[in-house]
Formats: C-alpha cells, structure tokens, sequence
C-alpha cells in the first residue's frame, strides 16, 4: 500500500463532498478487513443511505447534526429528513477554544436555539395560550420567530417587504460555497409552511396598519443595509445618492461587472463577495486598512475559510482559501481615502499615497442596523420587542435564532 493519507481539507467542500469517504472507499477497495466509519459533515440521511449503498463505508460518525437538531435521530427514523434542522457547519458549538481566551464551558449552535442552555429554559419559557402575531421581517431574525411562535400555538403574519424571504441570507443563493446556509434558509421557508404561518410579501406595514389588525404583540426584526463610509471621499453625489455599488449590491449580477473590481473594505462578508466574483472569472483587488484579510472572522471561521494545500502526503502546509487565486491581490494596512472614476487613493503602509484602477469599484464599508423602524413599531401592539440585526451590536444567525427563540418563548 503507498499513500493512504485522506486528501486534508478544512473548509469550502461542495455539498455533498466528502474525502473521508473517498478514503475509506480506497480502503475497501484494498480489501481491509474493517469496519469503516468516516466523520466530517455527515447529517443529509438520504445522501448517506446513498453512500452506504455504493459500499464505500460501513456506518457514520456524526456529532454536529445531533446538536443542531435534538430530534435529528427521531426525525430520521420517521423518514421526515426535509424536517431536519441543516447544520451551518461554523463550529460554534466547539465553543470558544481556539479564541484568545477560551472558555471551556461555552458552547452554542447557530441553528438550535436551546444548545447550551438547555438547563435554564424552564425559567425562560412562560406558558401561553394563543396570541396574534406579526412579525416585521423574513429575514434569518423573523422568519425564525415566527415560526417559534407559530410552535406555540400563536396565529402569526409575517411581513416582508421585498418580494422574496430571507434578507441577508440571500447571499447564499449566489456563494456556492455557503450552501449550509442557504440549506438552513430554505428549511426556514419549508418550516413557515409547515407551521402555516401566514407570509405577506411585498407588504411594509405602517405601524397604524399593524395597530388596526389587532395584534397582541409585534416582532420587529427589520434587519440591516450596507453603509457607504464617510470618511472616504467621492462616493456621493452632490444629492446624496450612491455612485459605487455596494458588495450586496454585486449578488447575482457579477456578469455587469469589468473584470477587474476593486473592492474596498476587506471583511468577512467582503472576503466572502470577493471569492464569489473570482470564482465567476474576475479579478479582484482588495484593499484593507486592516493588518489582515476577513480580520472580524473567528479563529474557527478562519479556518473553515481557509484550507490544507497538500503537496505530498506529508508535507501539508495550511493557506488561505483566497491564496489559490492568480487573479486576486489583497493589499493590507492601505487606508482609502478618496475614489474618482474608477480609481481609488489610499495610503499604504508607509504612509505614502497610492493608487489602484480597476473596471469597477465596489464597496464594503459595513452595515447598519435599521432601528428605528423597528422603533416605529414599539406602540403598534400591548407587547413588542425587536430582534437580530436591526438592534445594536454585530449580526450573525447565531445571534438571530437565540433572540427569535427567546422573544417568542416570552409571548
Ligand atoms: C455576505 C454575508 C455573509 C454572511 N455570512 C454569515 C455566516 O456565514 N454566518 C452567520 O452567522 N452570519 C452571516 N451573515 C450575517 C447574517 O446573515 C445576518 O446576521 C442575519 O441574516 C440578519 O438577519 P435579520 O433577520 O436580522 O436581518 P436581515 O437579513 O437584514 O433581514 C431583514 C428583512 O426585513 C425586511 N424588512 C426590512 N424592513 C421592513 C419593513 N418595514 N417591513 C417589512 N419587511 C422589512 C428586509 O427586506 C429583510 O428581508 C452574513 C451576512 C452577509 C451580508
């Protein structure tokens, strides 16, 4: 037998990819006399019925799957697998440990709410009998609201303002490679049925239309939008209107893009833009007046984003998933501080000023929370509340679900 060694990724596979399998398939292939259980990402139980009727493997290890859903093992057996709560595969659950001051008993999971704090619901869920609900919002916030309240025996409306449920999540339709999370956003739309929620699309309330309706409680969860940064000059005009599209802006339409787009701005969710549009053929210059590419991602993001080039068997060495493009540069410590046309002016590292042309520029300048029309809404019912990312701090599902479970365990 030569190499044996599984090809080592850590992140980006496509659904459905799992090396460990490919592994233990070469492995019976050699005739081992073994029982051979691959782990890694395994929860789609139709996709590893497959798996096991092909004779690559002989069971599997699963671990996140039991903790994104608790029901995961009854659920499959009643063959209910589209039920199943999809794993987001962040890792939250392994807790804190690879942040500068881990934790050890710190534990949590995107997508179920309770993981974590199992012990202290008996304190937070209150008895209810049924209400009438609106929800403001078909994002990752309200969505899963209204399908908590909808558990609870509550009649809930949900409005959305555009034509189409999941806000920002919708990122996901266009990334191939977060399909875990559109994963999730499509089990969220499917459980709104489910759950006979009642969605009205292309519907932004007024806060006196929700009071007329009658409803005993309202959740605002109205979301964010991108910011273009002040302190960078030329990206308005004279009206306040914006001249450069945004990151989210760029979704779906990278084909009316140049194809050389400097981004500005170099977080995650910018990163994560830029990786999208060089895998549709572009070039891509990314500039940071951070000391480091996707700074604001987690140590275990990190890695998730990045992967384990291997050279040989032996001799693998880790970079970062950006690193595997020719056609992308990421220039850090460079503070932007004007743009024109389609040239941007920044200072380097040194202090010296510099320019950079590309076919388009795109900006990442962060978002903002739209609170006050969730505000708007606090006197439209006997009982409010307002979730996910219109409120103040930084967003991400974790955050959404925790806050859309405790609200509706509190109507
Ligand atoms: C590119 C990108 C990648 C990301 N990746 C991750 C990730 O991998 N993991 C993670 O945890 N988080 C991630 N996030 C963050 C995460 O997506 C957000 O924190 C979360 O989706 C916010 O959900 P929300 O419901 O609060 O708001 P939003 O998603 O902004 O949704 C708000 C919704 O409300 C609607 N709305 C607004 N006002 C009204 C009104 N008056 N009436 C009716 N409807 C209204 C909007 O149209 C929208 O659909 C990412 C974000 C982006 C942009």
């Amino acid at each position: 037998m030569q190499n044996y060694y599984p090809p080592i990724q850590v992140g980006n596979f496509k659904q459905g990819e799992h090396p460990a399998v490919e592994f233990a398939a070469r492995l019976k292939k050699e005739g081992i006399q073994a029982l051979l259980e691959p782990i890694g990402g395994f929860q789609d139980p139709a996709e590893m019925e497959r798996i096991l009727e092909e004779g690559s493997c002989d069971l599997f290890g699963a671990a996140r799957a039991f903790m994104a859903d608790y029901d995961y093992g009854k659920k499959m057996q009643e063959g209910r697998g589209e039920d199943i709560v999809p794993c987001l595969e962040c890792n939250k659950c392994h807790g804190t440990l690879l942040e500068k001051n881990p934790d050890p008993w710190i534990t949590m999971c995107s997508v179920n709410p309770i993981h974590g704090i199992r012990f202290d619901l008996p304190k937070l869920v209150q008895q209810t009998t049924p209400k009438k609900v609106a929800v403001i919002g078909g994002g990752a916030a309200g969505m899963r609201a209204a399908i908590e309240c909808a558990k609870r025996g509550h009649h809930v409306v949900l409005f959305e303002k555009s034509g189409v449920l999941g806000g920002q999540l919708l990122h996901a339709d266009y990334f191939d490679f977060k399909w875990p999370v559109k994963n999730y956003k499509d089990w969220m739309i499917r459980q709104l049925g489910q759950e006979k929620v009642e969605v009205r699309l292309n519907t932004a309330p007024s806060a006196g239309k929700i009071e007329k309706e009658g409803f005993d409680t309202v959740i605002a969860a109205t979301g964010a939008l991108p910011v273009l940064p002040r302190s960078i000059e030329g990206l308005k005009d004279e009206n306040g209107k914006a001249l450069y599209p945004t990151t989210w802006d760029t979704w779906g339409k990278e084909k009316e893009l140049g194809h050389h787009v400097v981004i500005i701005g170099g977080s995650e969710t910018g990163m994560e833009t830029a990786i999208y549009l060089l895998r549709a053929g572009h070039k891509v210059t990314m500039l940071t007046r951070q000391d480091k590419l996707a700074h604001d991602a987690s140590r275990l993001h990190y890695i998730t984003m990045s992967f384990v080039k291997q050279d040989d068997a032996t001799h693998a060495h880790e970079a970062a998933e950006w690193e595997r493009y020719d056609e992308f540069t990421g220039i850090t410590k460079a503070t932007t501080l004007k743009v024109s046309g389609n040239t941007a002016y920044y200072k380097d590292a040194d202090g010296n000023m510099q320019e950079i042309t590309g076919d388009d520029i795109v900006i990442c300048g962060g978002t903002k929370g739209l609170e006050e029309d969730a505000l708007a809404f606090s006197e439209a019912a006997p009982q409010f509340f307002a979730i996910g990312d219109c409120m103040p701090g930084a967003g991400n599902i974790q955050r959404c679900t925790r806050q859309a479970y405790a609200r509706a365990s509190m109507i």
